[in-house]
């Protein structure tokens, strides 16, 4: 077929230990999926519904193991937040999944940043308008390389993990997740039939905070995988 222009590349992830890559279709977001990041967030951190919201495909970018992603500091804002987040990636088309059969529709699991522009993000919110301007900026999910559940499993619990030039910034663990993996799975596909390359950010433990041009973001979940990113 002849294109009036040239496509777009599919985003493609590398997978640990395979000469195969994961290709990204959608990109999930849960929002507030611990309770002490609910509560940083000026929240009631109750069991609500969670809710999602998304990113572009081609805001991933994927972060080779001991590579350092050098992540340009975006425009439009002045308080960019990291967000370090277990990611879950689906490998199995569904719609309405039981909570029973999620785990059997994920491929695999890696370790994403849901980078954020706090300021405009507040400032919609406050508004009750859409996140994307906060959310969906290009290079705003940096990720690991993924890892199959085949290999690992699936976590039930993993210190997530964040460090900024070497000190602590955030920590949490999947097992505090308001809602389980399988939960945001069965959930999010009463709303979209999910598909395979869909990759859900399942929220960030309390923690988080702003970084600079110069900061060296190093994060990642127990078990699954790690990420280096360098604001420049
Ligand atoms: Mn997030």
């Amino acid at each position: 077929m002849d294109f009036v222009i040239v496509p777009p590349p599919v985003v493609v992830v590398p997978v640990v230990g395979k000469d195969a890559s994961f290709p990204v279709r959608r990109v999930y977001c849960v929002g507030r999926n611990y309770a002490a990041h609910a509560r940083e967030m000026g929240s009631d951190p109750t069991r609500e519904p969670p809710f999602f919201f998304c990113k572009p495909a081609d805001a991933v970018v994927p972060v080779a193991q001991g590579a350092t992603l050098e992540l340009p500091y975006p425009q439009a804002t002045a308080n960019l937040h990291h967000e370090i987040e277990l990611v879950v990636a689906i490998g199995k088309g569904g719609a309405d999944i039981p909570v029973d059969e999620a785990l059997s529709y994920v491929w695999g699991y890696g370790a994403g940043l849901d980078m954020t522009r706090r300021d405009l993000q507040f400032a919609l919110r406050d508004k009750g308008r859409p996140w994307e301007l906060g959310k969906a900026f290009d290079q705003a999910a940096p990720i690991s390389p993924l890892v199959p559940a085949s290999v690992v499993g699936h976590p039930g619990k993993g210190e997530v993990w964040l460090n900024v030039n070497g000190e602590s910034r955030q920590r949490g663990d999947v097992s505090d997740m308001i809602w389980s993996m399988a939960e945001i799975i069965s959930n999010l596909s009463t709303y979209f039939r999910l598909e395979p390359g869909d990759l859900i950010f399942t929220g960030t433990p309390e923690g988080v905070g702003p970084v600079v041009a110069g900061d060296l973001i190093e994060a990642g979940v127990e078990g699954v995988g790690s990420l280096a990113v360098r604001i420049v």
